[in-house]
């Protein structure tokens, strides 16, 4: 056990030289000494300042089916959740969200959906073109699961900058019983693929997932370090109604605060977002006082959004795409943060 004076320095320790051994990192997540958290929270603040100073990137997303392979325990699109009404947008409609999207002044435009094979190697490139030929400045980002390196490499070539695919758990015990016929190894040696093609790669993990310990959660961190992600998506696990994991306890928001703020010290120049599981539980200003610098919008319309339910999560649609982003624009200024 180290004490307040000892936890205190190895803070200072990592925000100088980014190291740490999973031990040291498991007693900070389970530390509950305020005064050490508060501290942890300002240096991590200070890592997030010193290299994005006070700016916050705000994305657009588009998620464009709830069709999915997949059988996640944790997740509510998985296939066999026979309780929701399965969409598919047609490509017109994500472009013309893409579009929109981009007219309301997004920089980056995150394209989201299960893993749903019936859009095609040809298809994705296609929207990924128009998007590109639109707005050539506008980063395009990609969140479709597990694919063929040859998918990879053909969205590359059409213009996509980032690819989004968490490990989800770095524990492999952990990560075969919640992902029925996956493996861990696969799922890294997709993330290796994207990084060999020039993607920017991101990856992530949920907190508080059943059976999950600290020590689980400090190799989380530590294969983010190892895979050199340039994005990190944590958040809270929160158990969906409709799956096999209903009865199991939420994610707690403030250990997910500590694990972002550890993540921020040792990865000073990855991006990471106030996940929107975190802001539908009220975290957003506290994980940006962690050291988060991303904020993922929705440009889902509201009906769609609510068949998206990945976990329940309220949807309100009272604002335009445009008058959402001015009012978070707004939000985040008031917090003293700039939103880009
Ligand atoms: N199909 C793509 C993939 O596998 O990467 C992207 C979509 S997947 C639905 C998006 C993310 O939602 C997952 O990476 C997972 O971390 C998160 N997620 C799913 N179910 C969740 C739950 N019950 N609580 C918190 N996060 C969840």
């Amino acid at each position: 056990m180290l004490d307040r004076q000892q936890l205190l320095s190895l803070i200072d320790e990592m925000a100088a030289s980014h190291k740490a051994s999973a031990g040291q990192i498991s007693a900070l997540l389970s530390c509950e000494d305020e005064e050490v958290i508060n501290y942890l929270f300002s240096q991590a603040l200070a890592v997030k300042e010193a290299v994005f100073g006070r700016d916050i990137y705000i994305r657009a997303i588009i998620e464009f089916s709830n069709v999915c392979r997949c059988a996640c325990r944790y997740c509510g699109i998985n296939r066999e959740n026979q309780n929701i009404i399965r969409y598919q947008m047609p490509a017109g409609e994500i472009l013309g969200l893409a579009y929109a999207a981009i007219d309301a002044g997004y920089q980056t435009i995150v394209l989201q959906s299960g893993e749903d094979l019936s859009y095609t190697r040809e298809m994705l490139g296609a929207v990924i073109r128009k998007i590109k030929a639109y707005a050539p400045a506008v980063a395009v980002t990609l969140s479709v699961g597990e694919r063929p390196y040859g998918d990879y490499a053909h969205w590359r070539v059409c213009g996509a900058d980032r690819y989004l695919i968490k490990h989800e758990t770095a524990d492999v015990a952990l990560y075969e019983k919640l992902h029925p016929g996956h493996s861990l190894e696969k799922r890294l040696d997709c993330q290796q693929h994207l990084q060999a093609l020039g993607y920017e790669m991101g990856s992530g993990f949920m907190v508080g997932l059943p059976g999950q310990t600290m020590e689980m959660l400090a190799e989380d961190i530590l294969l983010l370090q190892k895979m050199q992600v340039a994005m990190a998506g944590i958040g809270p696990f929160i158990p969906h109604p409709d799956t096999s994991l209903a009865g199991a306890a939420k994610g707690d928001i403030a250990l997910t605060n500590r694990v972002l703020a550890i993540t921020r010290l040792l990865l000073p120049t990855v991006h990471l977002p106030a996940t929107t599981a975190l802001t539908v539980q009220g975290g957003r200003a506290e994980a940006l006082a962690a050291g988060a610098d991303v904020i993922m919008q929705k440009a889902t319309p509201a009906e769609k959004q609510r068949l998206y339910e990945i976990y329940p999560r309220p949807v309100k649609e009272e604002y335009s795409l445009k008058e959402k982003r001015q009012l978070l624009v707004t939000q985040l200024k008031s917090l003293g943060y700039m939103g880009i």
